[in-house]
């Protein structure tokens, strides 16, 4: 007889990671909360049950992101779905949620929002499955977003994401390349509130690109193929075009770009410069303003 105690103890994944598919097997075979692993343990386990998880177990093995094979991951407050076409969330990009939803809040009391027509408005430059563009969506949702993205497939899962989260009514998408995108879309002589962006920041024949979550990733998710600072600039250089006088850009970049993307912030003429840390101390994210 098959039974959660036994697979937990014969498998050879963490068992963090085994009760994770095991609980995502329970919702999706027996439609029974995560909570029924501990409550239900020496229940007996479906034939089908069991060969589905024999397959999870053996792509985990393999390397398959965790994400991608129960085709969900927790950002922020909200759920999304994920898939091989997107970049699985990160923790540290909560971090421009936190930067865009200060902001928001701040404007909020200075008076910039409230009424509609002067609602904030909202950029998320190549935004994967919806991540930073939703979770803002869903915690400050008297403001208006665009968010972009030169995937379809990605753009279809960031559409789905919207749909499942009830965030419609505040988004629009918008398919292309950085800035581009904004010129088919309802975005065209929009000039935004706020800025916001984690583009593929890691450098070519980065050793990283090859261990891990990021083998399955898409690579045009991950890097730019060469110095990695390549998109970074492009979202810069074109942000002062895009802002609201006072409005604020914030961007992600690796553990070791802050200050180059600080010198680009400068050079595109932006103030208020400011370097962020993740809660893993690194610098990873760096916020400036468009002068008045
Ligand atoms: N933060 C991701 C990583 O290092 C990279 C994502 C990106 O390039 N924006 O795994």
């Amino acid at each position: 007889m098959t039974t959660v105690r036994s697979l937990l103890s014969q498998t050879q994944l963490p068992k963090t990671e085994a009760r994770m598919l095991l609980a995502h097997l329970f919702e999706v075979h027996l439609q029974l909360p995560k909570s029924a692993l501990l409550s239900r343990d020496d229940m007996e386990l479906s034939h089908p049950l069991v060969t589905e998880w024999a397959s999870l177990e053996s792509r985990r093995m393999q390397g398959e992101p965790i994400a991608y094979l129960i085709g969900t991951r927790s950002f922020h407050a909200i759920d999304l779905r994920v898939g091989p076409g997107v970049l699985i969330p990160r923790p540290e990009t909560e971090l421009l949620v936190e930067i865009g939803l200060s902001e928001l809040q701040q404007r909020h009391c200075l008076g910039f929002a409230g009424t509609v027509g002067t609602l904030p408005r909202v950029l998320d430059l190549g935004t994967g499955s919806g991540a930073i563009a939703l979770a803002l969506a869903h915690a400050y949702p008297k403001a208006r977003y665009i968010a972009t993205d030169a995937s379809p497939e990605a753009l279809a899962i960031a559409k789905q994401n919207a749909v499942l989260l009830g965030l419609t009514d505040r988004i629009s998408f918008a398919l292309g390349d950085w800035y581009s995108a904004l010129k088919l879309s309802d975005g065209s002589n929009t000039l935004f509130d706020l800025i916001l962006s984690n583009p593929p920041y890691i450098v070519a024949g980065d050793p990283h690109l090859q261990q891990g979550d990021l083998r399955f990733e898409p690579a045009s998710a991950l890097t730019d193929h060469a110095s990695g600072l390549s998109c970074l600039e492009t979202i810069i250089k074109g942000a002062p075009a895009h802002l609201k006088p006072g409005g604020l850009i914030a961007v992600e970049h690796g553990f070791d770009q802050s200050d180059a993307v600080q010198a680009m912030l400068l050079s595109a003429g932006f103030e208020a410069i400011t370097p962020h840390r993740d809660l893993a101390g690194h610098w990873r994210a760096a916020s400036a303003r468009k002068p008045r």
